[in-house]
């Protein structure tokens, strides 16, 4: 039976759970009182009443407050033992997760202030996406199906010359904000300009965010120089030194768009303040050619000579590893960034996840920019994507199973970016990052593996309620935290600056 102390549920639906849909419920908004509700029962009796109120308050007192429960048809907690928990619940108490386990022991052993009760959903770690560029969302499907120079040389470059300022990244992240919440992204690593930018409007939004600054060797939007870049990279590292939300991170864009100088400065910057160094890897054939002819290294290799690699570091794509790489990378404890729409879409390649993973070298998934290289933020897209391009590149179709994907999008990604202690699966004492993913749509139903659902069959469109650091952002499919017609709106104006900007 359940406990009347659990309050907002009881009253709400006389104690059944409510068969389909959302039951956001706070407890101050209730009309009807323990007290009131017990006197409209049929022979009810005042001193009744009063042994009833007593026994409440004795059943009561042994629970624990907690602000928000939230329970679903299944809980999928991606800790060590791969827990599933049917007709699950978690506890939650600010920025943390209280405990997670069956419905009724969390009803039992916690009185929540807030509760959100969904029966036909099941609730995961929130999302997290190991690479993107949020800033250039502005120019989603900018020109597509060209060559990467020809791409960058005719569109991007003068574009991004002709329009980026600290305005363009602010919105072009909301709009990335307002996507990847809605697609139950929680968590997203970033590079582009005006990080600083970024991660105030990422705060706004109530995202966890990796920013890092993009340092290149050519004059960018916001600095001319990559030591302008490292000199503000240092002040974005101090600002956010100690945020909730934001994990600064320096970020030299690739081996071959900066010089030695640069790459050693930025790896020193990371490890003087303890952060995360964020690199493109071994994306394209060009850049692992380029670098046998000119430094008779692959790329990686030619990283961990500079001592670029030694530290906390996260590579985006990882396509063009040999094995010789791959062990460097494993003793360096690189987190990988798997890109599979992107690396498609440019064709790049298709990079070697099977073998990464079986090294124990973490990789996430990322969506990369949506400017032409995917061109949407949807992780769950990536997932299904990451696992059939295994099947197909190794010819067997066990390759990268749907639970491994689903890990890749949560506790890989985490372990990836090296955040695992705070996120990316359910457990006590972690940060309070969950989504839930209504079941109740045609190509949900019916269900015989849960993992298999989320990767093959669930959509971002079908996620219902985020939650990041304990705030809920999206609830009903609705975000919270931003005005998304507004937010559209300025994205189709900027369309038509961007146009008219182009040669
Ligand atoms: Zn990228």
């Amino acid at each position: 039976m359940r406990p009347i102390c659990s309050g907002p549920r009881f009253f709400t639906w006389g104690g059944r759970p409510r068969p389909r849909g959302t039951s956001w419920s706070r407890s101050p908004r209730l009309s009807q009182q323990p007290g009131q509700e017990a006197r409209r029962r049929p022979g009810g009796l005042p001193h009744k009443v009063g042994l009833l109120l007593i026994l409440l308050a004795f059943t009561c007192a042994g629970q624990q407050p907690a602000d928000w429960i939230w329970s679903a048809r299944y809980v999928v907690t991606m800790d060590a033992q791969r827990r599933v928990i049917e007709n699950g619940a978690i506890a939650m108490r600010g920025d943390r997760i209280l405990d997670v386990g069956p419905r009724a022991a969390i009803d039992r052993a916690y009185q929540a202030k807030q509760r959100l009760d969904r029966p036909d959903a099941i609730l995961t770690p929130g999302l997290i996406n190991t690479h993107t560029h949020a800033g250039m969302s502005l120019f989603r499907g900018i020109a597509d199906d060209l060559r990467l120079q020809e791409w960058l040389d005719k569109f991007i470059f003068p574009a991004e010359a002709k329009n980026v300022d600290a305005e363009f990244v602010r919105w072009g992240t909301r709009l990335a904000c307002l996507e990847m919440a809605l697609s139950g992204t929680t968590t997203f690593t970033d590079m582009y300009y005006f990080e600083d930018t970024v991660a105030a409007t990422t705060k706004e939004c109530g995202l966890r965010g990796v920013l890092g600054e993009t340092i290149i060797g050519f004059p960018a939007p916001d600095y001319k120089t990559p030591q302008a870049a490292l000199a503000g990279t240092e002040k974005f590292l101090k600002a956010f030194a100690n945020d909730a939300l934001i994990t600064p991170a320096v970020a030299p864009h690739a081996i071959y768009t900066n010089s030695d100088e640069t790459l050693k400065a930025a790896r020193a910057l990371a490890d003087r303040y303890q952060k995360p160094l964020v690199i493109h890897l071994a994306e394209t054939k060009t850049e692992n050619d380029d670098s046998l002819t000119k430094r008779k290294m692959t790329p990686a290799a030619a990283l961990d000579a500079l001592g670029v690699l030694k530290g906390w570091t996260v590579a985006a794509h990882g396509v063009w590893l040999n094995d010789a790489d791959l062990k460097i990378l494993k003793a360096r404890g690189t987190g990988l960034a798997h890109c599979p729409s992107s690396n498609m879409k440019l064709a790049s390649g298709v990079a070697p996840v099977v073998k990464i993973l079986g090294l124990g070298i973490p990789m996430g998934l990322g969506t990369d920019g949506v400017a032409g290289s995917n061109n949407d933020h949807d992780i769950m897209q990536e997932m299904d994507l990451a696992a059939k391009l295994q099947k197909v590149s190794t010819g067997d179709p066990r390759s990268l199973p749907a639970e491994q994907a689903f890990a890749m999008a949560t506790i890989l990604g985490a372990r990836a970016l090296r955040l695992e202690s705070s996120i990316g699966s359910i457990e006590k004492g972690k940060r309070a990052d969950l989504i839930t993913i209504r079941l109740d749509a045609p190509h949900a139903v019916p269900m015989y593996n849960v993992y298999s659902q989320l990767v093959y069959f669930l959509q971002g469109s079908d996620v219902a309620d985020v939650m990041v650091n304990g705030r809920p952002i999206v609830r009903d499919r609705k975000m919270l935290t931003l005005d998304p017609q507004a937010v559209m709106a300025k994205a189709v104006e900027y369309q038509g600056r961007v146009r008219k900007s182009l040669p």
